[in-house]
């Protein structure tokens, strides 16, 4: 096995790393790539929301392209794989919630001071009290846990709503503390009897403001259906488990929150400014409850992931498969935003599937074809919490043991030249040797993301492969910090992230766009060719999901 220090070994020589000059062949390939997020972002396609006909329309034109080129379906029912889910949709107005101190009741407003959840399945009705178990991480492999210490004991947890701020302490590795946001928070509350969850983000995390949050309370949560494999997929990866007690949930408006603790001894200020500096938080009851009246509506829909192959050159590689991805769904039609109500979704993620088109295109168009096969997948699901590649990665099209790497483009921002590229899951396996080998030859430096606290390893498609065991990688253009590029990029997430300004009317680098599928495409086909399968180094946490 490969060390880490070794993977380190190449970043210095492309540390000086300026990218290549954009030529008129990038600028030709980078506006055939518009084009598709054109069609896909464009007004008719309505936001592309997971399991509406809107969506289905994105994807007939993705598998037209497929089709178009040449690509074998490999899917159940063609290039398709259905997929289930379970809607809930929150009636903010039929809901209620108060605060309780000492028979004292403050009501709060919905929308303003918290919002509710619809991810998960929430009770009609509860009352419980609150305890603040700091950030509520449960790593006790990493000798971490916030759900255990002697001021609130494991024990201590049943039948209590626990309040929870985002980030963790410095010297937790960041890919950690946003795994611990995942399903070992889900187990470590039900495991603990616990009937609910306040998360309070930090505005340091935060990607846009309260109101952007409040205003996405109305959209439709999901989550994955039922299915007759669910036991087998707990069994053959436990972090892709599905988790479905019933439990409270609700994200506090950091603005408000000191209403959460007038009680408690300790002030929200305090605690923020102690998040802030990654340094450990205190746990302690909150001396307050919390009553919530829940009203939803359910429903069920169905919404396909997408899946094209190209057939390996290798008799014996071309069994092994490597993946590359991006989401088709968006956010559909929802609350006004500058007098706007289609959530395009232009970067988010038209742009990925924009570009995993031009990549299959110019895979079946080379002369030699990669080694191992190449999986093409589009997934649904993403902006609900990343169910369609859960899905996928649970139930593959393909031999599951066979899926050697997941390369996944989502919102990778090409709005300026390509120098750097900041990669998700870059401690963890061996791509990270391709990924820099490859960067060096396109003049293009490979660095870790250097903001973790915004959890984005865990907020992107390859994160289910991760968890499945698969070596995996998500990218996006890098800046570095007080550059033109990254006041370009904080404000493209203050104005529009997850708003109806994600469309076509927004600057794009199309040359940039075209560079970064050419070392995409090159990434791609170095692992695709390597006698080495990609593996975890033993250095990471995430190694022990690898089978
Ligand atoms: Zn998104």
């Amino acid at each position: 096995m490969i060390r880490a220090a070794i993977l380190t070994a190449s970043f210095s020589a492309v540390l000086l790393a300026q990218g290549l000059p954009e030529t008129a062949a990038d600028q030709a390939r980078g506006q055939a790539w518009w084009a598709h997020v054109k069609a896909l972002a464009d007004d008719s396609m309505r936001g592309r929301l997971t399991g509406t006909d809107d969506y289905l329309h994105a994807a007939a034109y993705v598998v037209s392209q497929f089709k178009a080129d040449g690509l074998k379906p490999a899917g159940i029912d063609g290039y398709y794989q259905p997929v289930k889910f379970d809607v809930t949709r929150v009636l903010a107005e039929q809901s209620a919630i108060k605060l309780i101190t000492d028979g004292h009741e403050e009501p709060l407003t919905l929308g303003t001071d918290a919002i509710l959840s619809a991810r998960g399945q929430q009770p009609k009705s509860i009352s419980a009290p609150l305890v603040f178990i700091g950030y509520g991480l449960h790593l006790p492999e990493a000798k971490y846990d916030d759900f255990d210490s002697p001021e609130v004991p494991f024990s201590s947890l049943k039948g209590k709503i626990a309040v929870i701020m985002n980030g963790g302490p410095a010297e937790l590795p960041g890919a950690l503390k946003s795994f611990a946001r995942t399903s070992p928070l889900a187990k470590a509350l039900a495991n603990a009897g616990a009937v609910g969850i306040i998360t309070i983000p930090t505005p340091k995390s935060m990607d846009f403001g309260w109101a952007r949050v409040a205003s996405s309370a109305s959209q439709p949560g999901m989550r994955l259906a039922a299915d007759p494999r669910d036991a087998a997929v707990a069994a053959a990866h436990p972090a892709l488990e599905d988790i479905r007690t019933t439990m409270f949930a609700a994200t506090f408006n950091p603005g408000e929150a000191e209403k959460l603790f007038s009680s408690s001894g300790h002030t929200f200020a305090e605690l923020l400014a102690l998040a802030d500096a990654q340094k450990p938080l205190p746990r302690f009851a909150m001396n307050k409850s919390l009553s919530a009246t829940v009203t939803t509506e359910n429903s069920q829909v169905e919404s396909p992931n997408i899946v094209a192959k190209l057939e390996g050159s290798d008799r014996k590689l071309r069994n092994e498969y490597v993946l590359v991805s991006a989401h088709l769904d968006h956010l559909g039609v929802g609350a006004p935003i500058n007098g706007r109500t289609i959530y395009n979704g232009a970067m988010d993620d038209a742009s990925g599937v924009a570009s995993v088109l031009e990549i299959a295109k110019s895979f079946k168009r080379a002369h030699k074809r990669p080694r191992r096969s190449l999986l093409f997948v589009i997934f649904t699901g993403e902006e609900k919490g990343l169910l369609g590649s859960r899905f996928f990665a649970g139930r593959p099209t393909v031999p599951a043991n066979e899926i050697a790497a997941d390369l996944n483009m989502d919102m990778f921002m090409p709005l300026f030249p390509l120098k750097k590229l900041h990669v998700q899951g870059l401690a963890e396996s061996t791509l990270a040797v391709d990924a820099r080998a490859v960067g060096a030859e396109h003049h293009i430096e490979i660095a870790p993301d250097p903001e973790p606290d915004r959890n984005s390893f865990v907020r992107t498609d390859q994160y289910s492969f991760v968890q499945a065991g698969v070596p995996a990688l998500a990218m996006k253009f890098g800046w570095t910090a007080g550059s033109p590029e990254y006041k370009a990029w904080r404000q493209w997430l203050a104005q529009r992230y997850h708003s109806t300004e994600d469309n076509l009317s927004q600057p794009v680098d199309y040359a940039a766009a075209a560079q970064f599928n050419s070392f995409l495409a090159d990434l791609a086909r170095r692992v695709a060719d390597d006698q080495n399968r990609p593996h975890y180094v033993d250095s990471s946490f995430f190694h022990r999901f690898e089978k």
